[in-house]
């Protein structure tokens, strides 16, 4: 099978790692991919949004099975036009993707089938959201209604903070039209979890439970981020938290898929809060979460292949999936000053230093002359598999003492329970 992965980071690094390793894919492309994932793919360079070009690499290749890495290309509809071109594809239409392109739409379809989340309201008048800020309580929780690269969320301490973010989505238009319509909602909290899933034909299978961490420093300190470090399982995802999920999360989704006439085959990532054993959906991303990927797919048994084309078929069971018992960490080696402003084109030095059972998966490198370089915020992505949760993260400490590029940042604290 010809096999093309849409992306450029650490997740699609991971995808084309274990796609490699099925007996069943005899090429694999990614486009525009990075430089660790030259050495499992061909990397050919087309960007991810590029889609009619996306369409056209694919028809010429003959390609079998495309699986779409990031959000905006599904938004965009690539994958209902890849299906029109009789590709299989792995990732939802624009009808599903649409749960994570609208932040409005999402809290309508949750509203619409009792799925717990926090009271919100729209607004497409800048005066009016203003206006409307006194009639919920501090810290204020404002999002630009559209994809804004995972920075578009402002958590406001005070009324004069909420004007500010205001203005800036809807009149200086910092995230350009994803802030023409914005949401007020309820702070709400607790516990963050993520649940992610499978979903065949809008059938949700929950996959193993992961735990990420967002901010940039240590101790949930400075700014948010794409995420620094992650693990799995997550150890708050209990077998009677896992029954209330289904109950009153996950099958109320299934139900408003089934309704709404929703086409749905891909990942779907639930963000929560969690507080008292109860959950309210804070998100639906409809891909997989990074670094989420780099921890769940390692344990996964299976052949990949096997388990996406058995879930474009309709046939995959929750029994199909056979899960490694280890445990996994990964921690992410970023550029300093990541996430406002780094430089790039650095030489990494060490990547053969790490021992033989550690993965480095490449969230934002280049190869040039057989070095590698830094290309991007998230540079790598060092993950182990152990049989504790301890030893696992030790290894991974261990193993970047090793790894050295000028400026290079990582958490000291990640899955230190
Ligand atoms: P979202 O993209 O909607 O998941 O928001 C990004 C991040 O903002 C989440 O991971 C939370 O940390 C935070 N957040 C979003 N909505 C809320 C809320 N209603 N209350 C508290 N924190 C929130």
């Amino acid at each position: 099978m010809k096999v093309l992965v849409v992306g450029s980071g650490g997740r699609e690094h991971v995808l084309c790692w274990k796609l490699a390793q099925s007996t069943k894919v005899t090429k694999l492309y990614c486009l525009p991919g990075n430089g660790g994932i030259e050495s499992v793919a061909e990397c050919i360079d087309i960007k991810s949004d590029d889609i009619n070009e996306i369409i056209r690499f694919s028809v010429e290749k003959e390609i079998d099975l495309a699986v779409i890495g990031p959000e905006a290309p599904l938004v965009e509809g690539l994958a209902d036009k890849l299906i029109e071109k009789k590709i299989k594809v792995f990732g939802p239409e624009k009808s599903g993707a649409k749960l994570e392109g609208s932040k409005i739409y999402s809290k309508e379809f949750m509203e619409k089938y009792y799925i717990p989340t926090a009271k919100y309201k729209k607004f497409n008048n800048p005066e009016k959201a203003k206006k409307s800020l006194k009639d919920f309580e501090p810290p204020y929780v404002i999002k630009a209604d559209g994809l804004a690269a995972g920075k578009g969320v402002l958590i406001c301490e005070n009324i004069e903070e909420g004007i500010k973010a205001i203005e800036e989505l809807m009149e200086n238009k910092n995230f350009g039209d994803a802030g023409e319509k914005i949401i007020i909602e309820e702070f709400l909290d607790g516990i963050e979890g993520s649940l992610l899933c499978l979903v065949s034909k809008n059938k949700i299978i929950p996959l193993e439970s992961a735990r990420d961490y967002k901010k940039a420093l240590d101790k949930d300190l400075g700014l948010n981020t794409g995420g620094m470090g992650c693990f799995s399982p997550n150890p708050l995802f209990n077998k009677d938290f896992k029954i209330y999920l289904k109950n009153e999360i996950i099958s109320k989704i299934e139900r408003g898929f089934n309704e709404e006439n929703i086409k749905f085959t891909g990942i779907l990532f639930i963000g929560i809060m969690i507080k008292n054993n109860k959950a309210k959906v804070l998100e639906f991303n409809v891909r997989f979460g990074d670094p989420e990927a780099q921890v769940v797919i390692p344990r996964l048994q299976n052949d990949l292949y096997e388990i996406i084309d058995k879930t474009i078929e309709g046939t995959i069971k929750e029994k199909d999936l056979k899960w490694s018992d280890k445990k996994a960490v990964t921690v992410i080696l970023s550029s300093g000053g990541y996430p406002v402003k780094y430089q790039k084109e650095k030489i990494i030095n060490g990547l053969g230093n790490t021992d033989d059972d550690v993965i480095v998966f490449h969230s934002g490198t280049k190869k040039v002359d057989e070095k590698y370089l830094t290309n991007g915020g998230r540079v790598l992505a060092v993950t182990v598999l152990a049989e504790s949760l301890e030893k696992a993260r030790k290894k991974v400490y261990n193993n970047i003492k090793g790894i050295e590029f000028d400026n290079m940042h990582y958490r000291k604290d990640i899955a230190k329970l």
